[in-house]
């Protein structure tokens, strides 16, 4: 007895509209058969792609973060500490930004809201950085190496910061204009 599948099969020649058409991705040269090439990830080429409409469409997609992974990796890096760190060890890589793009886009955003904001969290003064520092003694190291280098010596330096000239513009302007603008880490007991 011959059942109903081996009998069509028999019977009708495969129908060529059964199959998945099958394009040579541009890209690989990898024979595919669906939307998108299994060697490389190439998405097939649409005549649709061409227009100026797709044009648009992909510069609102890139802008607007259309799957949403921008999002999804800051809520995770902020919600649940580890979850990146895992999802990339384990292989979950698709859903969240790879560690260098979130890196360049955490630093476009910091400076972008430092300047924004108006807070300076790396400004400090080179008092600051040599006095009241847990690091003070190697800053201070650096910066004898420094004026070494450039031939002045720290009495010199001294004396510069200490010259009246100098002592008023910082009394005058500085501390009116331009503190205002720095975020000290540390204020004077
Ligand atoms: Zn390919």
């Amino acid at each position: 007895m011959i059942d109903a599948n081996s009998a069509r099969a028999a019977s009708a020649p495969a129908d060529p509209s059964d199959d998945p058409p099958r394009w040579s991705c541009p890209a690989c040269g990898a024979a595919a058969t669906h939307s998108y090439c299994a060697a490389c990830g190439e998405r097939r080429l649409a005549k649709a792609d061409l227009s100026v409409l797709a044009l648009l469409l992909q510069v609102a997609e890139s802008i607007i973060d259309v799957d949403g992974r921008v999002f999804r990796t800051f809520w995770a890096l902020v919600l649940r500490p580890g979850e990146l760190t895992l999802a990339y060890a384990e292989g979950r890589r698709k859903p969240y930004l790879a560690p260098f793009q979130l890196f360049l886009i955490a630093n476009v955003a910091f400076f972008f809201l430092q300047s924004a904001l108006g807070f300076h969290v790396l400004s400090n003064t080179f008092e600051s950085h040599v006095r009241d520092q847990s690091y003070s003694a190697h800053a201070e190291a650096l910066a004898e190496r420094r004026l070494a280098a450039k031939g002045v010596d720290r009495a010199a330096y001294d004396a510069y910061s200490a010259h009246p000239d100098h002592v008023s513009f910082v009394r005058d302007r500085w501390d009116n204009e331009v503190t205002d603008f720095l975020e000290l880490d540390s204020e004077a007991l």
